[in-house]
């Protein structure tokens, strides 16, 4: 099997040409790869051809593939990308009027077994490399011709999976995103979201180059927290909120906290006022997350009333949004993602 050259660092890169090659040929490598975005080594142009013939017969670009798309009426578009081992990972394109934004996956499923997501049900197969991970990134900026240095792109690991458990490879996805001489995207413009991984959080506070974070709360208190996120037994809510509070912001970060309201469960105003409460002292903003419903999904989406008395009463603390429902109709909303095909799409609908 061909090894992929998507992933690999500059330095990678340097030590896979080995000593026979001028060092500059790294650089054209690398900027193939992630400035120009080829798809196969023989578009490398800047390489001589017997360097590109040599290279092709033990590595491969390796950007994921194409296996199916659908197009939601609100002008998102959810992808099923094939990976090299035959398995798929989902990737949503969100475009705004002023900006667009992809939502990427950081694992094949996810181990974490929150109780209102449909990526729980498939649990975990693997995780992503860092080339899949920022694969997702270039395939979707190719394919929609997105300048991923202009300020209009921003990416955010809320796809399938949970980044923090997949750390490393997210943080190399996140070098390669930013690196001027890669992908060339600001830091401030990619945002990673835990369901509260407390040490990784720690670790990726000393992260010299990482993403912006959002944490989902999902419940003002332990009990309730415990009921829908069973990751709670493992990282108490208490807990999570003093790594919140110990979290080093940059001077022009605010954490956000992602909060999926869910009918009768926890969404009631003292549940607003409990919100309020845990990130009141913090520079945070809360978005407001609907239920998106799915087949199997034990909750249901509350009416928007509830959305609005609970966004008035947080808004006192902190900023607080509702985060627009995108793609539901395609399965492309958040905690929907399970590799849906249309065939089962049609099922669902029935
Ligand atoms: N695993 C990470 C990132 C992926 S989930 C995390 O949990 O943060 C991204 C967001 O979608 C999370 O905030 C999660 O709470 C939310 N989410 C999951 N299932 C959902 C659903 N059915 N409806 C609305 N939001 C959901
Ligand atoms: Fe995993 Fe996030 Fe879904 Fe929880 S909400 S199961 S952490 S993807």
């Amino acid at each position: 099997m061909p090894e992929p050259l998507l992933g690999l660092e500059l330095v990678e890169i340097q030590q896979l040409l080995g000593t026979g090659q001028p060092r500059f040929r790294a650089r054209q490598l690398y900027h193939a790869l992630y400035s120009q975005r080829v798809l196969n080594l023989s578009d490398a142009s800047a390489l001589p051809r017997e360097l590109r013939l040599k290279l092709a017969s033990s590595y491969v670009v390796g950007a994921p593939v194409d296996e199916n798309h659908f197009d939601s009426s609100d002008g998102s578009r959810r992808y099923l990308l094939r990976l090299s081992d035959g398995r798929s990972v989902e990737a949503v394109l969100m475009p705004e009027e002023n900006r667009d934004t992809v939502c990427i996956s950081t694992q094949v499923g996810c181990p974490v077994n929150c109780r209102f997501c449909l990526t729980a049900l498939m649990g975990l197969e693997r995780n992503l490399t860092a080339g899949e991970i920022v694969g997702q990134v270039t395939f979707i900026a190719n394919r929609h011709k997105l300048d991923p240095s202009s300020a209009r792109l921003n990416v955010v690991m809320m796809g399938m999976g949970e980044p923090l458990l997949n750390l490393d490879n997210t943080l190399k996805a996140t070098r390669l995103l930013t690196d001027k001489a890669a992908v060339g995207m600001s830091p401030r413009r990619i945002t990673v979201s835990t369901s509260g991984i407390i040490p990784k959080m720690r670790e990726l506070a000393r992260a010299e180059i990482r993403p912006k974070l959002a944490i989902s709360l999902n419940a003002s208190t332990d009990l309730q927290r415990r009921e829908i996120m069973p990751i709670t037994r493992k990282y108490p809510l208490a807990d999570l909120m003093e790594a919140c509070r110990e979290y080093p912001l940059r001077p022009w970060e605010k954490l956000t906290f992602e909060y999926v309201l869910l009918r009768d469960f926890n969404d009631t105003e003292a549940d607003a006022r409990r919100v309020a409460r845990l990130v009141g002292r913090l520079r945070a903003k809360v978005n407001l997350i609907a239920l998106n419903p799915g087949p199997g999904i034990p909750f249901e989406t509350p009416a928007p009333e509830r959305l609005l008395a609970f966004q008035s009463i947080v808004r006192r603390a902190v900023p607080c949004f509702i985060r627009k429902p995108r793609g539901r109709d395609i399965y492309a909303a958040c905690g929907q993602l399970k590799r849906m095909t249309a065939g089962e799409e049609a099922l669902v609908n029935l």
